[in-house]
């Protein structure tokens, strides 16, 4: 039988390539042996991601009930879903972002804020009432692969240090893919775990979230996400620990490419308004027409995202038409 641990550079951290039943392939969750058995990011509520997960776990001699420490690195389901299970099992520690907390101890009411976000949004942008329904099926598939409840978390933020395998890591906050994720860089090995901030197959698309706080204005996620691309492309890094495929070995290079990537589509955003003003549910279509109703959501973040770049650099500017954001090139 082949090994379900992958080491990595760190002595008694092994990479766990936990299953999921989405497009993304699986997710990479991490056991650090040491002062507390930790393991950061847990896989999505399904019985083959936690008899993977048990099944890893026992090739070092131990049982879910061990986990003395989860940390969660944003609150996608993919990575939090078995939160609930194991807490519930092990009694561990709970780490995760002050915004990402609510996802674990309040999800009714932040699933509902979320949603209500959502709608406002896809109103103003032209959105179809079909797609917009498509909505109550998200709420289905949070109930679905979502945690259960976990009540004793402990948030960290920016700055906060914690020791894993024997080592120093700072917790650097990256909002971006997600607004309350979280990367941790080790600097004397100089690895960092990026989680989805940095994956070297696919580009991170920002999704669109509400913001943390009831009533502040909508986060520009792409713009946050690029920014903190730089910032931790600034850092002295080995190697990269994804939360999904292979590690990166160029945080720069790789960097760099997502960052032309995001402006060189920026540009044929631009050139597909043909100077006309249109909203962004017409530019989806334009650019999307091929995705599926249920998947529109992610589709409408990536171009809104464009968008909030081309109106950063002054090369958009809205108007509203019976309550519906009209964009303007020039
Ligand atoms: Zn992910």
């Amino acid at each position: 039988m082949t090994s379900k641990l992958i080491n990595t550079y760190i002595d008694g951290m092994y990479k766990i390539a936990v299953p999921t039943p989405f497009r993304v392939g699986p997710v990479n969750c991490y056991l650090l042996e040491g002062d507390k058995l930790t393991l950061v990011d847990t896989g999505p509520r399904t019985e083959a991601a936690y008899n993977y997960l048990k099944d890893a776990l026992q090739e070092r001699g131990y049982a879910i009930s061990n986990i003395e420490r989860l940390v969660i690195t944003h609150h996608h389901i993919d990575h939090l879903g078995l939160a609930g299970r194991i807490f519930e099992e092990s009694k561990a520690q709970v780490i995760c972002h002050k915004y990402c907390a609510r996802y674990l101890d309040d999800q009714d009411a932040t699933y509902s804020y979320y949603l209500k976000f959502v709608n406002g949004i896809y109103r103003e942008a032209g959105v179809p009432q079909r797609i917009i329904d498509t909505m109550e099926n998200a709420k289905d598939w949070y109930d679905m692969f979502g945690s259960a409840p976990v009540t004793d978390i402990q948030k960290v933020d920016e700055g906060d240090t914690i020791t894993m395998a024997g080592h120093g890591w700072r917790i650097y906050h990256t909002p971006g893919h997600a607004g309350d994720l979280i990367t941790f860089y080790q600097p004397q090995t100089r690895i960092l775990l990026a989680s989805d901030h940095i994956i070297q197959k696919i580009s991170s698309n920002p999704l669109l979230e509400p913001a943390p706080t009831v009533g502040e204005t909508r986060p520009r996620r792409l713009i946050e996400y690029l920014e903190q691309l730089q910032r931790i492309a600034n850092l002295d890094i080995s190697i990269a620990y994804s939360g999904h495929g292979s590690e990166v070995r160029d945080v720069p290079a790789l960097v760099q490419k997502r960052i032309e990537f995001h402006n060189n589509r920026a540009t044929s955003i631009l050139q597909l308004f043909e100077g006309n003003a249109h909203n962004l549910w017409e530019m989806t279509e334009k650019l999307f027409s091929q995705v599926g109703d249920d998947d529109k959501y992610l589709a409408l973040s990536e171009v809104l995202g464009h968008i909030d770049m081309l109106e950063r650099d002054g090369k958009l500017t809205r108007h509203y038409q019976d309550g519906v954001v009209f964009w303007q090139p020039g």
